[in-house]
């Protein structure tokens, strides 16, 4: 197995999946995101290309593959299946747009399964929240579960660990009666944010009891919470189901400037998670690790250090003392101009600077991860020995 410098999937393309000026999931990101990793040494770009619909109709039905296809064209005509004015509106070219998203992240995980690379990042990908016939949270196709699916149909045992603030509804609905694929959500509760899914008592379904583990966080967790649900339960579900593959959803909208979560998080938090999802792919799938950058709205002070974040740990580089000021000139104003002045100094945010969880909230995360870990460790022990 190849190691060394990660894959990052960029291109040109990743700048079209565009839903237009004030939305939050804006291409923008791209500009300061992708200067920082190549501040750091990111070369060598594999640029994303659309896939064939025959590809995306493995997972979305045809009847979508077509409405969507349509809208690209008529953006103005009245559709529902998910699309609506304000969230995910259809734009011109959408479809191209949305399969190259879906190509990038599909060409990230061909190198790794032919062994060219182990780790692999697409930060444009993510798109988890997308339904076979069904558009919803800024995802017209879904990316993951598409690359999800191809790689079970290669014979991998597929480990998806979602850690972005909004439930992995898309990808776990559609891998829900699948004993072969293992999904694992972090995220703020559904009773407080979008989707509104992911709870505690939502498993799997009849063929893949425990298949699923969903770990709804209180509003207001901070790093401590959040950080003793992903090392609690990730290497032990990992252990338990014994994967080949890991991919993963790594948003940075938990940030506690991120304008869309109620989360508390710091990068130190994104920082140990990568550095866990790193342990565990050397673990357990001879280092085959797909991720992708999945949300996040803060694009100047959060977007750009989780990204390296996630680079950093796929390259086994420490994570340097300071931001480069270069970088911090060529942002600070576009930064300033979009509200988002002063830039950050340092990768990981000052612990002092963010306040700590109040008592209840870590008791109930704390008592979500118990009962979590008790349903589907069994489970799993059963299952898979
Ligand atoms: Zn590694």
């Amino acid at each position: 197995m190849a190691h060394g410098a990660p894959l990052v999937v960029y291109g040109e393309r990743n700048h079209l999946y565009d839903f237009g000026d004030p939305h939050p999931f804006t291409p923008r990101r791209f500009g300061p995101g992708m200067d920082l990793l190549r501040e750091l040494g990111a070369t060598d770009f594999l640029a994303p290309e659309p896939v064939a619909d025959a590809v995306l109709r493995t997972v979305h039905q045809r009847h979508y593959v077509d409405l969507v296809r349509m809208l690209s064209d008529y953006p103005e005509a009245a559709a529902d299946s998910g699309f609506d004015d304000k969230d995910t509106p259809p734009f011109y070219d959408m479809h191209e747009a949305a399969a190259g998203v879906v190509g990038g992240t599909v060409a990230a995980l061909d190198r790794i399964l032919a062994g060219e690379v182990a780790h692999a990042f697409h930060p444009g990908g993510g798109l988890h929240h997308a339904m076979p016939g069904r558009a919803g949270g800024f995802c017209v196709y879904n990316d993951l579960a598409i690359s999800i699916r191809r790689a079970r149909d290669a014979g991998h045992r597929v480990l998806y660990v979602d850690v972005d603030a909004h439930h992995g509804d898309g990808v776990e609905l559609i891998s829900w009666d699948d004993p072969l694929v293992q999904t694992i959500s972090i995220h703020e509760t559904g009773l407080t944010l979008f989707p509104g899914t992911g709870f505690l008592e939502d498993r799997g379904g009849h063929e893949a009891d425990g298949s699923a583990v969903n770990i709804p966080m209180e509003p207001g967790t901070s790093d401590a919470s959040w950080l003793d649900a992903v090392q609690r339960v990730v290497p032990a579900v990992a252990a338990a189901f014994k994967p080949t593959l890991l991919v993963t959803a790594q948003g940075a909208d938990g940030h506690r400037l991120d304008p869309l979560s109620n989360l508390s998080l710091s990068t130190r938090a994104f920082d140990a998670t990568s550095r866990l999802l790193d342990e565990i792919a050397h673990r357990h799938t001879e280092g085959r690790w797909l991720a992708t950058g999945a949300g996040g709205y803060d694009v100047y002070r959060v977007v750009p250090r989780s990204w390296a974040l996630v680079w950093l740990a796929m390259a086994h580089r420490d994570v340097p003392a300071a931001i480069p000021e270069t970088w911090r000139a060529r942002w600070a104003d576009e930064a300033a101009r979009r509200g988002q002045a002063p830039l950050p100094v340092a990768f990981l945010d000052d612990p002092t600077a963010t306040p700590g969880e109040p008592a209840d909230v870590a008791a109930r995360n704390r008592a979500t991860v118990d009962a979590a870990l008790a349903h589907t460790l069994d489970v799993l022990a059963q299952r898979h020995g």
